[in-house]
């Protein structure tokens, strides 16, 4: 059986109501803006805001039939959404390079928390070991994405590479198409209605029953 990496990005969760960072909105501010991590440093309490309010929500978004059918092939993940939109719709393997919105980490001792257990809580999480403020395990604008060397170990074994939603403009998932063309990986890109097109390609490939 073929072994399929896909490479997902936010084009893959519009199907499931979320939106995309480009041009969203947040209480008159660029998203953009807020999810910087210099915003973070200087604005907590704001920035905090957005994330119980606008961003803790996508948990709350239900996987779509493109999220489905990755998982239903095996494929294995490599994805820039921190929305868990790829293990709520049963795939094992799903490379995180962006985070997620599970955990809060103080990057001062290394501790992740569950961020369930801060959403009651008034003021700034902070880290009961050493005081330091915490911050959601979702990597910010000015920060360095997670996991590029594992990314890559994942794709030296595909027999493919797709890639879904993502407009590859984003460091360092961009090079990924670079590094599989190179080592002669056929890569193939579905930007356009992935709930549909996902399926489709899978299935004229063998590799989804139904
Ligand atoms: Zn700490």
């Amino acid at each position: 059986m073929s072994h399929i990496v896909a490479l997902t990005g936010a084009g893959i969760s519009v199907a499931s109501g979320l939106p995309t960072f480009g041009d969203a909105m947040w209480k008159g501010q660029p998203v953009r803006r807020l999810l910087t991590k210099s915003f973070f440093l200087r604005h907590p309490e704001e920035f905090y805001e957005y994330y119980w309010a606008g961003l803790r929500p996508w948990r709350l978004a239900k996987p779509n039939a493109a999220h489905r059918a990755l998982a239903e092939a095996g494929a294995y993940i490599i994805t820039q959404n921190i929305d868990g939109l790829h293990q709520a719709a049963g795939s094992r393997q799903v490379l995180e390079l962006h985070g997620n919105l599970q955990e809060l980490v103080c990057e001062h001792c290394g501790a992740f928390y569950p961020a369930d257990d801060w959403q009651a809580v008034p003021g700034i999480p902070i880290c009961p070991s050493d005081q330091h403020i915490l911050k959601p395990n979702v990597v910010l604008f000015e920060e360095t994405p997670h996991g590029f060397e594992e990314a890559l170990e994942l794709l030296a074994k595909a027999d493919w590479l797709l890639v879904v939603g993502t407009s590859l403009q984003v460091a360092p998932a961009c090079y990924l198409p670079q590094f599989a063309r190179r080592w002669r990986i056929p890569v193939d890109i579905i930007n356009e209605a992935a709930e549909i097109n996902v399926p489709r390609w899978l299935k004229e490939r063998g590799l989804l029953s139904n």
